[in-house]
């Protein structure tokens, strides 16, 4: 589990990377992870442009999303937050909203 701070970090300014998909340098955010074979356990990235035609999730942004929806709607043994359901965040909810939405920010 990741610190919930208010601390910016890197996404918006991701450098320019190899898009598997299209084969060529382009701002790219990891999408998948290499399961098998050479190279297992590495990242494949892709531009935006190759994320929307191959409908491709971006693994952070897919992992705040996840985080957000296991505390709003409660996960085994940890029941949904009440304050958040209530919409009034508490501080690990409106940390988990401010990461999911610089994800976002990040993938446009
Ligand atoms: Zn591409
Ligand atoms: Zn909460």
């Amino acid at each position: 589990m990741q610190e919930t701070t208010d601390t910016p970090r890197d996404d918006g300014t991701v450098p320019v990377q190899w898009c598997s998909w299209h084969k060529g340098m382009a701002v790219s955010r990891p999408v998948q992870i290499i399961e098998q074979g050479e190279g297992a356990g590495g990242t494949l990235y892709a531009c935006r442009e190759c994320r929307v035609t191959h409908r491709l999730e971006v693994l952070s942004t897919f992992a705040a999303w996840h985080a957000l929806f296991n505390h709003l709607g409660g996960v085994e043994g940890i029941p949904p937050c009440a304050p958040c359901n209530a919409f009034s965040p508490c501080p690990e909810g409106a940390g988990l909203w401010a990461t999911l939405r610089r994800e976002q920010e990040a993938d446009k």
